[in-house]
């Protein structure tokens, strides 16, 4: 059914044929949120894309380990890693008063909120940094025991230089070379600096008497640094070898140098065989950023309460939103994009409700149409296998809309269509929308707890008593109907077969 799949490794800056390191299973790592805050529409963009991204692997076929972390300790504030800089979930403590741990547990509980309410899988496992603690202790010290990590007053560093020197790795993802290691000379450490060099970064570090979060280890009584935890639990869950390590761009360097550094420093493995990196979130052709005030939540793009936008948008208008660039693009939220993407959401759920109750009208023998049909649902396929090309699917999506409503419409019959090919365009709507992009349909009128059934039942006998005060002539009651049915936003639409319905 699916040519092969091909994604675009940014370790070798080129488009590779996939192949796992065990036939059938793939191993995916994907580094996870930084619980001190909620969760913003960047990391929702990059979350959503390693969903599809997952999701597309499991429809292939391919059985998955996807492992996302929680980032709950370790990450300091400004990514740096000396001892002047606070740890960014104790200082959120600090300020709420709160313990670590409870402001840890409250943004993971927002983060995996916000992530049903996009409606995206659960990972397979989801490690937590401070759960890994004597994971991340033993790769300390096989780092130490490999010589490449060194011990001054209880904090641990990395010693990239020398790293660098013996092992060709260093730079291949970031493209940071060892000569611009060695030109960066010591003057530029800070006088009281640890490091030997600038490039070096702790990988244990010596808790200050006032630091909340601690744990004993056989240099001090501290943390572990940032980049560790992703190279320990990749290698737990996945093994010193995996198939594929996601993130967004900004996390190329330091944070995922470091990791290959670590983990080939600390066992003569690099981890992922295949690098996949998504592109920023702007908004008005800016990088989204709170400090300058270009910055948006989930929640307001939903409820519309912002100046950047003219209305709200619902979290499935959002999704589609975000599915209409690629994932190695930036994707820049506007308000004209979002009403754009308002209408093609639209339009492709309704077309998938016309095509699921349509009657198949064709013929036993194969003809051009048929032909057509299967190239247009090999496109979809095609374009995804091309390093997951969500928007050239929707787009190749989009032609075959455009046959379901000629069909609908009565401008094209079904001759030459066989039901077989016509059973496998239902298939191919069916799971592209509810499977892979994972779209619901909002459209219905939501669809927890029977009660799509419900509001179904209800407006069929609201449309009804419209319908019957109108061949009565009631004109009163027929336009009274429409009213409050416009103001509930819902849009009744009138047509040969009656009239349907929708939320506006
Ligand atoms: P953080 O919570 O900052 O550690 O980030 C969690 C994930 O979201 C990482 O994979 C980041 O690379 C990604 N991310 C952060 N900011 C953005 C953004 N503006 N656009 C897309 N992805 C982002
Ligand atoms: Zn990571």
């Amino acid at each position: 059914m699916s040519s092969e799949l091909t994604l675009y490794n940014s370790l070798s800056r080129e488009k590779e044929v996939f192949k796992p390191l065990n036939e059938g299973k793939v191993g995916l790592y994907v580094c996870g949120p930084t619980v001190y805050s909620d969760v913003h529409l960047g990391n929702c963009r990059t979350f959503v894309s390693f969903d599809v991204i997952y999701r597309y692997l499991m429809h292939l076929g391919y059985q998955v380990r996807y492992v996302r972390n929680i980032t709950d300790v370790g990450h300091l504030e400004g990514d740096r890693d000396d001892d002047q800089a606070e740890d960014k979930i104790s200082k959120k403590a600090r300020l709420e008063a709160l313990e670590p741990m409870e402001i840890a547990q409250k943004y993971a509980n927002g983060f995996h909120e916000m992530m049903r309410v996009f409606n995206t899988l659960e990972p397979s496992i989801e490690p937590r940094a401070t759960g890994h603690i004597p994971e991340q202790i033993e790769m300390v010290q096989a780092i130490i025991d490999n010589g490449f990590g060194y011990e001054v007053n209880g904090s641990v560093y990395f010693d990239t230089l020398k790293f660098a020197e013996e092992k060709e790795v260093y730079g291949n993802l970031s493209g940071r070379k060892l000569d611009e290691l060695l030109a960066e000379s010591r003057d530029n450490l800070k006088n009281q600096s640890e490091k030997r060099h600038p490039a070096d970064f702790a990988i244990w570090m010596k808790a200050a008497p006032t630091h909340l979060m601690r744990w004993r280890s056989p240099w001090s009584e501290g943390f572990p640094g940032w980049h560790l935890e992703c190279s320990a639990m990749s290698t737990k869950y996945l093994g010193e070898t995996f198939d594929i390590h996601g993130g967004g761009n900004d996390l190329k360097f330091p944070h995922h140098e470091n990791e290959i550094a670590q983990n080939v420093g600390s066992c003569n493995h690099s981890g992922a065989r295949y690098w996949l990196h998504t592109n920023m979130l702007l908004m008005n052709g800016k990088k989204m950023s709170k400090s300058d005030g270009n910055s948006i939540t989930p929640t307001q793009l939903f409820t519309g309460d912002s100046e950047h936008i003219s209305k709200g948008y619902s979290p499935m208008v959002v999704k589609f939103f975000m599915l209409q660039s690629h994932y190695r693009s930036t994707l820049d939220l506007t308000d004209e994009a979002l009403a754009a993407a308002e209408k093609g959401y639209r339009r492709l759920m309704e077309a998938n409700q016309t095509l699921q109750e349509m009657t198949f009208t064709g013929t036993e023998d194969a003809g051009e149409l048929d032909r057509e049909l299967h190239a247009g649902i090999d496109r979809v396929y095609a374009e995804m296998d091309d390093d997951f090309n969500t928007p050239k699917a929707l787009a190749a999506l989009f032609e075959l809309v455009t046959k379901v409503n000629s069909f609908k419409g009565g401008q094209l019959t079904m001759e030459g269509l066989t039901e077989s090919t016509f059973r496998r365009l239902q298939e191919t709507f069916r799971v592209f929308i509810g499977n892979i992009f994972a779209l619901q349909d909002e459209l219905a009128g939501g669809d927890s707890n029977g009660q799509t059934e419900v509001l179904d039942g209800v407006m069929s006998m609201v449309l009804e008593l419209r319908a019957q005060a109108r061949a009565n002539k009631d004109w009163g009651t027929a336009d009274k109907i429409r009213d409050t049915l416009q103001a509930l936003n819902i849009v009744v639409k009138d047509g040969k077969d009656g009239s349907t319905w929708s939320v506006g």
